[in-house]
């Protein structure tokens, strides 16, 4: 878990620096209780959670991650919405990653999620 984290970490600063985001921050959750967990956008503390399914990932798979969720928080900064809209597909696509989670497991926290963004956002 360490490589990994180093490994988002290095994708998340760069991420930062090139779009202007300083207050994106990191989180990984070492906890029992989200280990079917991918990856999380919050746009209430503008924090990455990684999760613990992507334990097990690769570089590219984690850089992935990284860059999905970022995607979020890009689409939060310029429209207050945190969804899989057509604003965050364009980010997604202008961040070089797939504009769809191919995963069923990421689709599946991605609802989820998404239900937790229209809490908060009200
Ligand atoms: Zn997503």
């Amino acid at each position: 878990m360490d490589r990994l984290e180093r490994i988002a970490r290095n994708e998340l600063e760069a991420l930062k620096r090139e779009w202007n985001y300083p207050q994106v921050n990191l989180k990984v959750d070492r906890t029992k209780r989200w280990k079917w967990l991918v990856g999380r956008a919050a746009p209430s503390d503008l924090s990455i959670t990684l999760g613990g399914a992507c334990h097990d990932y690769d570089e590219l798979a984690i850089r992935e991650v990284v860059r999905h969720e970022f995607a979020h928080l890009l689409e939060w900064r310029s429209h207050r919405k945190a969804s899989h809209s057509p604003i965050w597909r364009f980010y997604a696509k202008v961040l070089g990653c797939r504009p769809r989670a191919n995963s069923s497991e990421i689709e599946r926290v991605e609802a989820m999620q998404a239900a937790t963004y229209d809490r908060k956002g009200q």
